[in-house]
């Protein structure tokens, strides 16, 4: 898709920022008609024309725009990484919750204007998956981030939109996913709308708060593909010299408004690291930005194991090089 699109607008590499928020209400995207269900390949291939469609609309429809960045806070993301011990007094990581683990609370809002002040759109980041539908749920939905962008476009009013980005949120699970148990039969949805209500409603106080918009300027942006040490992401197989695993970087700035795009679903604390060492004001780290590399855990964490430790393609020496690329990255820029 990423591909398509780079070629049919004749974009550079860094000038697309294609990226995804992560629910489980939505057919897994393929073109791979071997391989997949045809109903993921025809949705994919749908999904590919409405996306296409939706950049050459864009790109027919540019115009001078203002800037401005503004700081919320919303408590519905959960670490997920909750300790567990056995009655032999094991202990292991399971997905819960994890009341000491590290969380990123920061709604982060750009509001772009044209000159006379009319807005255009809040683009809003916030780190947490949007899988609070239950895995009986069968409805295509944007979950609690895509709810979110309902609610702040439907206050927003006619024309203007709201996209959300996943911050760095592999080990973060909306509030309701797995604990408290609540009640997940298809159709079940107070939940997810309660969760995406409550971060709707900090990006509109956000939204409305920022009143000094300050231009912005040029647009500067950058791409690598960072070949990283792997693991085998199946503790099983046997260690060997596994090739480097690509991961896609891609950065820019906008004034003092940064945006780090990474390939792959990538742990809280590595966006957490990348937006305190960034030189700008206002960081969006992005998840799930111009690849699908899997998950991408602190180097710490790998002792303790858990899911996206074990699912992980990357060594432990991975997380580290990945923050300090995107740092030096945000430097040139
Ligand atoms: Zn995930």
């Amino acid at each position: 898709m990423r591909k398509a699109i780079l070629d049919e607008f004749k974009l550079e590499p860094s000038e697309l920022f294609l990226t995804a928020i992560h629910t489980h209400s939505a057919p897994s995207p393929t073109i791979n008609k071997e391989k997949g269900h045809p109903n993921n390949v025809e949705y994919t291939e749908n999904l590919k024309g409405k996306l296409t469609e939706a950049i050459r609309s864009a790109l027919n429809n540019m115009g001078p725009v203002t800037v401005g960045c503004g700081v919320g806070y919303c408590p519905i993301g959960a670490n997920r990484r909750e300790l567990n011990i056995s009655p032999s007094g094991q202990s292991s990581i399971r997905l819960g919750r994890n009341p000491y683990g590290p969380t990123d609370k920061e709604v982060l809002v750009t509001k772009l204007a044209k000159p006379d002040g009319d807005a255009v759109a809040a683009l809003f980041g916030y780190a947490t998956h949007a899988t609070c539908l239950g895995p009986k749920n069968y409805a295509i939905s944007g979950d609690v981030l895509g709810l979110a962008e309902q609610f702040v476009e439907k206050i927003l009013g006619e024309g203007k939109i709201a996209p959300a980005f996943a911050g760095a949120s592999g080990n973060i699970d909306p509030w309701f996913r797995v604990l408290p148990a609540f009640n997940n039969e298809p159709g079940w949805i107070p939940e997810p709308v309660l969760l995406g209500t409550m971060l709707g409603e900090e990006v509109v106080h956000v939204y409305r708060a920022i009143e000094t918009v300050r231009g912005g300027g040029e647009i500067n942006t950058a791409f690598t593909i960072l070949k990283l040490p792997s693991k085998p992401s199946d503790e099983t197989a046997a260690k060997k010299d596994l090739p480097p695993t690509p991961l896609a970087i891609t950065a820019g700035r906008v004034g003092d408004i940064a945006f780090v795009g990474i390939g792959c679903e990538v742990l809280t604390e590595i966006g957490l690291a990348i937006k305190s060492a960034s030189p700008y004001k206002n960081t969006f780290v992005i998840a799930h930005c111009n690849g699908a590399a899997g998950y991408l855990a602190p180097g710490h964490l790998h002792i303790e194991d858990g899911y996206e430790i074990r699912s992980s393609p990357f060594a432990p020496a991975a997380a580290d090089m990945v923050v300090k690329q995107a740092v030096a990255m945000l430097h040139k820029l």
